[in-house]
């Protein structure tokens, strides 16, 4: 085991990735939810609160992934999730990581070819604030697949100032994103015939269509998780520093809600 913090080096941390295992020192304030901070696989701080929160949904503790035990029985599925991270999982338990745009093929907004309640687990990072609206859909179709009992474990970007979710395209119908004067711009038809153009899109990178949607806010986004029926929701704001888990900021953090086991 790994002492939290060596005193002798006030200001570094050490830890082991959770990833792959690795050791690293660095120093506390490098880490970022966005920055790889791992020397060997370049894990970020998102990436591995997001295996701590499930490590910690499914076991109750925090273990790197090479020590979740060997298990078929346990069964879940990723969104687009890190190959790095995707194929660790899937050496260990019944995972299989999924694409909206390639096969194994997943629209969580429209699950009607799945078997519901068979899912131990999904993982999602920020992906729902590109799923199109209403995004209540994909919390919905999440707690469909997942069996009594089992646990969503998603990030997105949020804010804590908002009380609401801030949707950027609310009557999105029939709509296409065009290049127009080297700039992208999305034209939609509305359902009742009305044509709109928007040009201050916001992209994130990734495959296909990674057009922001939204803005989550804390409290929409604990709406959302409510309102599909998710019970004990629990954001990971605690750190993990055994990990490299440290938050500086408040907000986007991996989160973790429950199916209740009556289903
Ligand atoms: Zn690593």
């Amino acid at each position: 085991m790994l002492s939290e913090l060596n005193k002798s080096d006030i200001g570094l941390l050490t830890f082991q990735c959770n990833i792959c295992s690795t050791i690293n020192r660095v120093p506390v304030n490098s880490l970022n939810r966005e920055t790889p901070s791992c020397s060997k696989c370049a894990s970020t701080v998102r990436m591995r609160g997001m295996i701590h929160a499930l490590s910690v949904a499914l076991y109750q503790k925090s273990l790197p992934i090479n020590e979740f035990p060997l298990s078929s029985e346990i069964r879940g599925i990723g969104m687009s999730d890190w190959d790095t991270y995707a194929n660790a999982l899937a050496n260990r338990v019944s995972y299989v990581n999924t694409y909206y745009h390639k096969e194994p093929k997943l629209d969580i907004t429209d699950i009607k070819d799945r078997d519901e309640s068979t899912l131990d687990f999904i993982l999602t990072t920020d992906v729902f604030e590109h799923v199109l609206a209403p995004c209540s859909r994909a919390f919905e179709n999440s707690y469909k697949l997942l069996k009594p009992g089992g646990h969503l474990v998603m990030s997105v970007p949020y804010s804590l100032e908002n009380e609401d979710n801030q949707e950027h395209f609310s009557d999105l119908h029939d709509f296409k994103i065009v290049e127009k004067n080297n700039r992208r711009v999305l034209i939609n038809e509305t359902s009742t015939g009305n044509i709109q153009e928007y040009d201050n899109l916001i992209f994130h990178g990734g495959e296909g269509d990674t057009l922001e949607m939204r803005l989550f806010s804390e409290a929409g986004l604990i709406k959302n998780l409510k309102d599909a029926g998710f019970i004990d929701i629990q954001i990971m704001k605690e750190p993990c520093f055994e990990h490299g888990v440290y938050w500086r900021h408040s907000w986007s953090l991996p989160l973790i809600a429950r199916k209740s086991k009556l289903g």
